[in-house]
């Protein structure tokens, strides 16, 4: 039976003539053994980053900066053309539609550059360019090679609020969306190609929907298509137990449950953006992860019930660049609420808490955030409990910055007792000073604050825990 599939391509997927010959022959495998296939692309690796550098530049005065970028941006893109089509109507009218988005591009910048400022969604816009020239290279050497592909804005099917750099969709009018719009193209047999990372307001102002957020646009074209599956394809052979550039010795995953990927993308595996299985939970459709650069390895499947590994704990994710809050008092003690109130005044302030752990004594509780929040999360707290703090019930908000999270995941933890001790006894053998520790809600995941410098070894001492199956 003929299956709907959606198929995400990351940025070293799209990033090289090479890695879009692989992307063709993945596609149209699909098409020409009867199934229908959805392509949601990301902008050509390096891209959004130097997207985002270009808009400082603006900013700064750097005409030369955003000018070359533009420059550089349309080669890349040209010569990819050039290598993937032969000469003729179908690369000139792609070419010419990259030179005009690069010319709107400039004329972006050129007002950035003149009001010396920009707004989140003057952000966004800029940042927009690079999936909406990915889209059109993609689906012009797609039409090559004999599909009826055609490129699209996401924004004309999925729309959001208007958060930009963080924008949520709104499911509704997505839904009805794509229902009247995408839905009869695949009926006509065109192989849509769409923007990953960008939504569009009510208005028709893009949105993006975060760093890394073309794996979540995946998603949500799967789940509002009612897909069989969605496959992410990436640089690495699938979910591995390690991230491969800590750890060489990590390996594939051969299943992984939703929650399992979901607590490791949440706690910085960058494999899977973390809103990835959101869409994707009620509907119980298998997530592929695989390889562009490897077709041949089956990759990771994600559902509902991972299977069970011998070991306890499957793998390990750390995140850097977080700053540890400690609240502290000894008239703390039986207070209620200013836990409450901290993490109300933390979110007020635009933070969003990636840990907490409270002490068994009521005398402190401490929390994560991202580095660039913290200062503001701090005064914010002092500014909530100035009067406790003048009263001396509360001594201090202590703000350390050079630590990060580890932590170990594996559903196989509910029901085994002393996966927590085993980790703490191997961290203390080795070392690792443990600064905090914290257990997720679903009991598939245990969470450690270590210094900084402490990150790779960490990392190591859990990854031999689950390669070895010692817990
Ligand atoms: P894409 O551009 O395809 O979205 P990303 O760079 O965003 O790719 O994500 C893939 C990268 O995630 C891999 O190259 C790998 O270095 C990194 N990574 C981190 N942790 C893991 C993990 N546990 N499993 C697999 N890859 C991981
Ligand atoms: N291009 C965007 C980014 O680099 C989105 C993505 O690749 O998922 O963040
Ligand atoms: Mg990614």
């Amino acid at each position: 039976m003929s299956k709907l599939i959606t198929m995400k391509f990351g940025g070293t997927s799209v990033g090289s003539p090479e890695a879009i010959t692989n992307v063709v022959s993945i596609v149209k495998g699909e098409v020409d053994a009867g199934n229908r296939v959805i392509v949601v692309v990301s902008a050509m690796s390096g891209v959004t980053d130097a997207l985002l550098a270009s808009v400082k530049m603006a900013i700064a005065d750097n005409k030369w900066g955003y000018l070359d970028t533009a420059r550089k941006l349309r080669d890349r893109h040209d010569d990819t053309l050039n290598i993937l089509i032969p000469p003729g109507k179908n690369r000139e009218t792609t070419q010419a539609e990259i030179a005009a988005l690069l010319d709107e591009y400039t004329e972006i910048c050129q007002a950035v550059n003149i009001l010396g400022e920009a707004t989140p969604r003057i952000w966004d816009a800029v940042v927009s360019f690079g999936e909406r020239l990915s889209c059109r290279m993609v689906a012009a050497v797609l039409r090559h090679h004999g599909l009826d592909a055609r490129a699209y804005n996401a924004g004309d099917f999925l729309l959001t609020n208007n958060q930009y750099q963080q924008a949520v969709p709104l499911w509704a009018e997505t839904q009805a969306r794509i229902d009247e719009k995408l839905r009869p193209l695949l009926t006509q047999g065109v192989t849509p190609v769409i923007t990953g990372f960008l939504g569009a307001t009510r208005d028709g102002n893009i949105t993006t929907l975060g760093r890394g957020g073309s794996d979540y646009s995946g998603a949500i074209f799967a789940a509002c298509t009612d897909s069989d599956e969605l496959v992410i394809w990436t640089d690495v052979d699938g979910v591995m137990t390690a991230d491969p550039r800590l750890d060489k010795r990590a390996r594939v995953l051969p299943y992984v449950s939703y929650q399992e990927v979901g607590e490791l993308a949440f706690y910085g595996a960058k494999v899977l953006h973390p809103k990835t299985v959101q869409p994707i939970l009620d509907k119980g459709m298998p997530i592929r992860v695989r390889n562009t650069f490897n077709p041949q390895h089956p990759g990771t499947l994600i559902r509902e019930n991972g299977e069970r590994t011998q070991t306890v704990i499957k793998a390990v994710t750390s995140i850097k660049n977080v700053s540890l809050l400690t609240v502290s008092g000894k008239g703390m003690i039986g207070v209620p609420g200013i836990a409450g109130r901290t993490f109300l005044a933390s979110a007020q302030a635009g933070a969003s808490i990636l840990m907490i752990s409270q002490s068994s004594s009521e005398q402190s509780f401490c929390f994560l955030v991202t580095d660039n929040t913290a200062r503001n999360v701090r005064e914010a707290i002092e500014a909530e409990l100035a009067e406790e703090l003048a009263r001396r019930d509360i001594d201090r908000v202590d703000v350390e910055e050079n630590v990060v999270i580890i932590t170990a995941v594996g559903a196989g933890m509910r029901g085994t007792p002393g996966v927590a001790g085993r980790v703490f006894s191997v961290m203390g053998e080795r070392g690792i000073n443990v600064i905090a520790i914290a257990q997720g809600s679903s009991e598939c995941s245990i969470s450690f604050v270590v210094p900084q410098d402490d990150l790779e070894r960490a990392v190591i001492a859990l990854h031999d825990l689950a390669l070895d199956g010692a817990a």
